[in-house]
């Protein structure tokens, strides 16, 4: 058995999986790149007050799940649980929100949740996600869900479906509160601890909260949609109507709240219902006061982020295959001690005319390179034995056809690159 094991609720990412990594953070990128985001990497950890201060102390991620730590000068930090808040903290600490080739920006890479490990949820798990600064149009909450909606189309994804809600401002925020307030106090001791703790200061968490009696009691409870004033009920309007042109399929949830506490009016959730209890996707919305909140100017936002392993278990259960393109192009068999010395030189050569390349210089067999070589997937095989080297040229093998031909070097990487 081995001796050390790797910490509870992360996993590593083995050669046999990291192609399928790459297909979909590359696939990701290609995206981002069509609608003109730039990329933007933080580090994974920040002052912890940075998260309590914008995520909310009294959300869950915060308040139980949030790996924090003292540094050796006592400092607090924790390894960050989702991107925005460090996204925000850098866009305000730059002044990136003046420059306008930084307004749009994505981001990839491990977020940090100490939740009870389970299928498709991880301590240590990997997002990607933008963010879009400078505007509160409706056009650009309408251009983000579709940012998101052709990844999953790129990817082939299909079984998705994309829902939408608007959690209103500040101001019609405060109403619809006292709204649910008084919906939930006639059934206070019904609710959780954790609910009833939060209901005077937070009671939009009641609608998150997982408890079975919570949830039941909260279906009943009074719709968002009703308190949107009419700034706040245009710009949802608004957004419907853009997507509809878009031809981006769409329904109203008024359950959607999301768990953090800087959304404003837009919200929304790219749903796979294949995936059970870990449905969401994608989980995005409006934030247009965290900017300020945070330090900087009164910059509207919007963005979502979604989990890389969520995203390979949909595409699972789909049954979608992600083409694997990590092999190499060409496996150098040499027979004898010539080709041996020879191969040095020929693979610096293949190498430099960017071919990938495999060998194996301790098979010595003919069978047993053969047999490596098919089990690199390499596409071609080059045989090189004396004959070959005498009339200075290769015996080229495609691995697909069984075809097999002797030709000159400039010939072979003519026909590698076919
Ligand atoms: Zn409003
Ligand atoms: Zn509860």
């Amino acid at each position: 058995m081995a001796k050390y094991k790797i910490p509870r609720g992360t996993y590593d990412i083995l050669p046999s999986e990291s192609y399928k990594w790459q297909y979909v953070q590359n696939t990701f990128r290609k995206v981002a790149r069509l609608y003109n985001f730039k990329e933007i990497v933080t580090p994974i950890f920040e002052s912890s007050d940075l998260f309590e201060r914008s995520v909310g102390d009294s959300s869950d991620i915060v308040e139980k799940e949030m790996y924090k730590f003292n540094d050796k000068k006592g400092r607090t930090f924790a390894l960050r649980p989702e991107g925005t808040a460090s996204v925000v903290r850098s866009v305000v600490e730059n002044n990136l929100d003046l420059d306008a080739n930084s307004t749009k920006l994505y981001y990839m890479g491990p977020m940090f949740r100490y939740d009870r490990p389970q299928k498709g949820r991880y301590r240590q798990f990997y997002q990607y996600g933008v963010e879009y600064f400078g505007s509160d149009n409706a056009l650009i909450d309408a251009q983000t869900i579709a940012l998101a909606d052709t990844f999953l189309r790129q990817l082939g994804l299909k079984n998705y479906k994309l829902e939408i809600n608007s959690i209103g401002n500040a101001t019609c925020a405060k109403d619809y509160d006292s709204a649910l307030i008084n919906f939930f106090k006639p059934h206070f001791n019904e609710l959780c601890s954790d609910c009833q703790r939060r209901l005077e200061k937070n009671p939009k968490r009641v609608l998150d909260c997982k408890n079975k009696t919570c949830k039941s009691i909260a279906k009943e409870a009074p719709s968002m949609l009703d308190y949107l004033d009419e700034e706040c009920s245009t710009h949802f309007e608004n957004l419907q109507k853009y997507l509809t042109q878009m031809k981006i399929d769409f329904v109203v949830n008024p359950t959607i709240v999301r768990g953090l506490d800087y959304y404003t009016k837009t919200a929304f959730e790219f749903i796979d219902s294949n995936l059970g209890a870990q449905s969401t996707l994608i989980g995005g919305g409006r934030y247009d006061g965290l900017v300020k909140q945070i330090g900087g100017r009164d910059v509207a936002g919007i963005g979502f982020a979604g989990g890389f392993e969520r995203l390979l278990l949909s595409l699972e259960a789909e049954e979608i295959k992600i083409p694997n393109n990590d092999k190499p192009d060409v496996y150098l068999v040499t027979l004898g001690e010539k080709a041996e010395t020879i191969s040095a030189e020929l693979l610096m050569k293949l190498r430099a005319d960017n071919i990938s390349t495999e060998f194996h210089p301790d098979k010595k067999t003919m069978k047993a390179q053969m047999k490596a070589a098919n089990r690199s997937d390499a596409r071609f095989v080059i045989l090189l034995g004396d004959n070959e080297i005498e009339q200075n040229k290769f015996n080229l093998k495609n691995m697909e056809t069984g075809e097999q031909e002797l030709v000159d070097f400039q010939e072979m990487v003519r026909i590698i690159f076919q």
